[in-house]
C-alpha cells in the first residue's frame, strides 16, 4: 500500500509540473547504481525523453518509467572491457567491442536505439577507425544515430591509451564522407575544439551536437557557456543544438539555457527538446 501511495503521489506531482515545467529532451544520461531515483529526479525537472548510455547490463535495468522515454545506447569502444568512470563492464563477455550480428538483431528489435557514447578518444583511436565501421554501417542502414564523445575527459576515467588530440571532431570526417547519411552527434559539443565542430557543422548538415559537460556550471563558468552558445547560433546552427545534462545537476543546467538572454524562448525550445525529436526520429525500419 505505501509503496502504490508514493506512485501516486509521483504521478500527481508529475501531472502538475507537467503544466508548467519546460519539457525536455536529454539526451546524454547514463546509468546509476539507482534507475528509479534518477529518472524520477529527471522526470521532476521536467524529462520526458533520455537518451542513455551505459554498460549492456545496465541498459536492461531501465525502462520506461515516470513518463520518461528511454533510449537505449550501445557504449563501445570500451577500454579493457570497461566503461571509464564506472570500471563497469560494457557487455557479458567482458569484450571491447560487442559481436556485429548480435547489434544488428537488438537494432532490428528496436532494443538499441542509438551507437553511443563512442568511447574512441578513451579507447585511444580515431572516431573514423576501421573498428568502429562495422557499427556505423549498421547506424546508417537502420537510421538510427551515432553519439560520439568529443572534447576533454574528466579525471580518474581508468583509461590508459586516451589522448587529448583525438577528442578533435575534426576525425569524424573519414566516416562522415564514408556514411553520407548517417545522423551524428558530436557530444559535449567538441569543446574546447570549438573551431573545428564549427567547421565539421558547416559542411555537414547530418552533424548535431549535445551541449552536456558545456551546460555544467561546475566545470565551465557561465559567461562560457553562454560564449559558446553564441558562437552555434551566430554560426546559423540553432536547429542542430540538443540539451544533454551527462548525470551532472539537472536544474542548474537547464537554468543555464534558461538565463541566456540573447535567444528567444522559440531557440530555447529547440535546443531543450525541438532539434532533439528531429534528430532521434526513426524511419519505422
Ligand atoms: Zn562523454
Amino acid at each position: 500500500m505505501k509503496f502504490k501511495y508514493s506512485l501516486l503521489r509521483t504521478l500527481v506531482v508529475l501531472l502538475a509540473l507537467n503544466a508548467t515545467a519546460q519539457k525536455i529532451f536529454d539526451t546524454h544520461i547514463h546509468g546509476t547504481a539507482d534507475p528509479i531515483q534518477q529518472l524520477q529526479t529527471l522526470a521532476l525537472a521536467g524529462v520526458y525523453e533520455v537518451a542513455l548510455s551505459t554498460s549492456w547490463d545496465a541498459q536492461t535495468l531501465y525502462k520506461d518509467t515516470n513518463g520518461i522515454k528511454v533510449l537505449q545506447g550501445l557504449m563501445l569502444a570500451c577500454p579493457n572491457g570497461k566503461v571509464p568512470y564506472s570500471n563497469q563492464y560494457c557487455f557479458a563477455d567482458q569484450g571491447d567491442f560487442p559481436d556485429v550480428t548480435w547489434v544488428e538483431q537488438l537494432i532490428k528489435e528496436h532494443k538499441i536505439h542509438f551507437i553511443g557514447e563512442v568511447l574512441s578518444q578513451y579507447y585511444g583511436i580515431s572516431s573514423s577507425d576501421e573498428r568502429l565501421i562495422p557499427y556505423y554501417a549498421l547506424a546508417e542502414k537502420y537510421g538510427i544515430p551515432v553519439g560520439i564523445h568529443s572534447g576533454l575527459a574528466g579525471p580518474d576515467h581508468g583509461a590508459p591509451n586516451f589522448k587529448v588530440s583525438l577528442g578533435t571532431p575534426l576525425l569524424l570526417e573519414d566516416m562522415l564522407q564514408r556514411f553520407p547519411k548517417l545522423k551524428v552527434w558530436i557530444m559535449h559539443a567538441g569543446a574546447p575544439f570549438l573551431e573545428d565542430t564549427l567547421a565539421i557543422l558547416k559542411y555537414y548538415p547530418n552533424v548535431y551536437l549535445d551541449i552536456s559537460a558545456v551546460n555544467n556550471p561546475y566545470i565551465f563558468p557561465k559567461a562560457d557557456f553562454q560564449a559558446i552558445i553564441k558562437r552555434f547560433i551566430d554560426g546559423g546552427f540553432e536547429d542542430r543544438i540538443m540539451f544533454g545534462s551527462d548525470n551532472g545537476p539537472i536544474n542548474l543546467a537547464i537554468e543555464n539555457v534558461e538565463q541566456i538572454d540573447f535567444i528567444s524562448s522559440l531557440q530555447k525550445e529547440k535546443i531543450f527538446y525541438r532539434n532533439a525529436e528531429v534528430f532521434f526520429s526513426r524511419e519505422n525500419k
